[in-house]
């Protein structure tokens, strides 16, 4: 590892846990050092303040995606703060690739506030616009003419227009960045994009002059996405997917502010046990399992039923763990008919709640018994594993598929080291596990 120390100059803040993995994986593997943290940290610890000096970026994980709009206001401003005092210079809201959000938010409101907080007077930025990109091309989000797509159908054809939460039934970002916003959102068309870094600018400029606060920028490909990267550089703030992410860390570079560390993703090696805990349902997760099973590996299944009567199931879980020789799985994961069946027992919140406290209480016993790497599927399932442990900073390794990477948990001296692959219920391939296992 290079022990170049410029310090902290990119500050991501990213709207959900996954989304934040996602971005920095995709900071690494550009070569920065980066840290991720769950949450704003109320004070830094030494362990963390150690972290943070090798630190090239900093991604602070948030779950402001559908929080009430001035929670999200309010949490993310926090998270700006900090990330300024940590040394931060460039500034990057990390927003999901398809544009999760509604008229109500929580993008426009959130980028308008880091917005007016980071180019307000005397900060002594040339441009008072922002970039807004969500395309991906790698994970076939693109945007052309300020539509978004995802694959071959615009985003309103896709399945995120019945998205529970934020059903997204305008494919046009201009006009559904606009209905968040207050300041004026322009197009910067690809006719432009394609000419390179120097368009770029002109046209930006030339928005600016319009009377635009937001321009929405076309990307097909990454050319264009490094076309972006060069000639939105001296922007204050970019509003973005993980794909605007990965021509970031060469515009650092030339600038000085970082350099490029082919080693970034090295995490330390580790030799302890190992184990898989699945309490997502997603399809992906399924598969997994079912892979996983088929191999004849062991495998051990959390019933939800047993743990609202209260039977001891960590123990017993962890009594049949210590006589496997082979690493274990831990599973709660079940077909869409059951789990339909469970929530209807013992209500949804109640049974997704028993089975993340099981496997909570398992990681922690693990972890006591001598575990130090853990794989995790299911974004809430991730949330009350890591909180279980009291992890709360997470230096970011290599990834083991697209958006996931290996971690290494921050931890306080006397603690034993360990790794977490906390992987969002739909991603990867069935063999994601043993893939995991073998990365690390
Ligand atoms: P994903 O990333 O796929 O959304 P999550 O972990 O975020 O996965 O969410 C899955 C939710 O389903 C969790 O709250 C988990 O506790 C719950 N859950 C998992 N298995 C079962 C089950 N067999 N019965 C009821 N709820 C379950």
């Amino acid at each position: 590892m290079s022990d170049a120390t410029l310090g902290v100059s990119l500050g991501v803040i990213a709207d959900d846990f996954t989304g934040a993995t996602d971005v920095a994986s995709m900071l690494v593997r550009a070569g920065l050092r980066t840290v991720q943290l769950l949450g704003v940290p109320g004070g830094a610890t030494p362990e963390m303040a150690q972290a943070l000096a090798r630190a090239d970026a900093v991604v602070v994980a948030l779950k402001s995606r559908t929080t009430p709009a001035d929670q999200a206001v309010a949490d993310s401003l926090a998270a700006l703060r900090w990330l300024q005092a940590a040394g931060a210079r460039q500034f990057y809201f990390k927003v999901c690739s398809t544009f999760d959000s509604t008229p109500a938010g929580n993008i426009g409101p959130v980028a308008e506030a880091l917005l007016a907080a980071l180019a307000g007077p005397g900060q002594g930025l040339g441009l008072r616009l922002g970039l807004v990109c969500p395309a991906f091309p790698e994970n076939g989000r693109t945007v052309f003419r300020g539509h978004l797509f995802v694959g071959d159908e615009l985003l309103s054809d896709s399945g995120m227009r019945h998205h529970p939460l934020t059903p997204m039934t305008d494919a046009n970002l201009v006009r559904v960045m606009q209905a968040q916003c207050s300041g004026r959102v322009g197009l910067l068309r690809h006719d432009t994009v394609a000419r390179g870094a120097e368009a770029i600018m002109a046209r930006l400029a030339a928005l600016q002059a319009d009377g635009c606060r937001w321009v929405v920028a076309d990307a097909v490909d990454n050319a264009d996405l490094q076309g972006l990267a060069e000639g939105a550089a001296h922007l204050p703030l970019w509003v973005a997917g993980s794909g605007l992410a990965l021509g970031l860390p060469a515009v650092l570079a030339r600038r000085g502010w970082v350099r490029l560390d082919a080693a970034a993703a090295l995490l330390d090696p580790l030799t302890g046990r190992s184990a898989v805990l699945a309490g997502s349902c997603s399809l992906a997760t399924q598969a997994q399992v079912a892979h996983w099973t088929a191999a004849g590996r062991p495998a051990w299944q959390i019933d939800p039923a047993a743990a609202a009567r209260g039977e001891p199931l960590a123990e017993r879980a962890l009594a049949w763990a210590a006589r496997q020789t082979d690493t274990p799985l831990f599973y709660a994961t079940t077909d869409a008919a059951s789990l339909a069946a469970t929530q209807a027992a013992l209500g949804v919140a109640r049974a997704g709640a028993l089975v993340e406290q099981v496997l909570a209480q398992i990681a922690r016993a693990l972890v006591l018994a001598g575990a130090q790497r853990l794989v995790v599927a299911g974004g809430e399932s991730s949330g009350a594993v890591v909180q279980a442990l009291g992890v709360h900073t997470l230096r970011i390794g290599a990834a083991i598929c697209p958006g996931v990477p290996w971690t290494q948990a921050v931890r306080a001296p006397g603690e034993p080291p360990l790794q977490l692959a906390l992987k969002s219920g739909n991603f990867g391939g069935p063999d994601f596990f043993s893939q995991a296992l073998a990365a690390a």
